[in-house]
């Protein structure tokens, strides 16, 4: 296979769980991009998400043939609880990847075989993406506790696996604070911090400077009021990790929601 059987990476900004039932902005951007990749005529085998809402010791691939549909959230409506997303596992697709993706100290990927399954980081994209929940979804479990180094370098190992018919949609945001979230802001409000960082982040996927988004701590003030804790940035770098830095980038959902959570999301090949 050339590269040009590769399939495109994709970091798609989550924002509130509501996207994967409010029609709005968001959801039809993922909508249409979902078709677009159905078009394109790459046969997509399965889907590989890493998602902000999964964080373990050590890495895990989920294994299961059915992971179950995780409603990690409160304080939502009733409809939102009523969402299913019935995409099967890979198990065997699993236990490969798991075998051939290295942590930091040499060891395979945990394989879950029941904790887990599609939490909203997954489900609430996937589902407007791929309505019809045909293509096989595996999960990855990051490790909070380790250096952003580590999370690009286990993102450079999932680059191979584009070429095997792996889609791999990193879900987080590029901004994320929940404590200054302004509810009624319009899309194109937000904190004079939350659009530096954006910007600067941006600059760095556009020039493919992994090392820059590695050590995005160093932009000081704005980072830190960017994401109090990092859980929706990690991802970012696993799908950053998956690109090659020659290969063409495009944004799309530019904006914010709430004033403090970017949406802004990256399309690479
Ligand atoms: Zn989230």
């Amino acid at each position: 296979m050339n590269t040009t059987d590769r399939l495109p990476v994709l970091f798609v900004g989550h924002g509130s769980p509501m996207n994967a039932i409010e029609d709005n902005r968001w959801r039809r951007s993922w909508q249409q991009l979902g078709a677009e990749l159905r078009t394109r005529g790459q046969p997509i085998r399965a889907i590989l998400c890493v998602s902000a809402h999964w964080l373990t010791r050590g890495w895990w691939l989920t294994a299961m043939a059915q992971p179950r549909t995780i409603h990690d959230f409160g304080g939502f409506p009733q409809a939102l609880f009523d969402q299913q997303y019935p995409a099967s596992g890979a198990p065997d697709l699993a236990r490969e990847m798991a075998a051939a993706v290295r942590q930091p100290d040499g060891s395979a990927l945990g394989l879950d075989e029941g904790e887990w399954g599609l939490d909203h980081g997954s489900w609430s994209v996937l589902k407007p993406m791929f309505p019809e929940a045909d293509i096989p979804v595996l999960q990855l479990g990051m490790d909070y506790g380790r250096p952003l180094s580590e999370h690009l370098a286990i993102g450079r190992q999932l680059r191979a696996w584009r070429s095997q018919g792996v889609l791999i949609v990193a879900s987080g945001n590029i901004v994320h604070n929940l404590r200054t979230m302004q509810r009624q802001a319009a899309d194109d409000q937000a904190y004079d911090w939350a659009v530096a960082f954006d910007t600067h982040i941006a600059q760095a996927i556009g020039r493919g400077d992994t090392d820059a988004l590695v050590d995005y701590r160093s932009v000081g003030d704005a980072a830190t009021l960017s994401h109090p804790s990092w859980e929706h940035y990690l991802p970012l770098l696993y799908a950053a990790g998956a690109a090659d830095t020659a290969e063409p980038v495009r944004f799309f959902n530019e904006g914010f929601q709430a004033a403090s959570i970017s949406m802004r999301s990256v399309v690479w090949g």
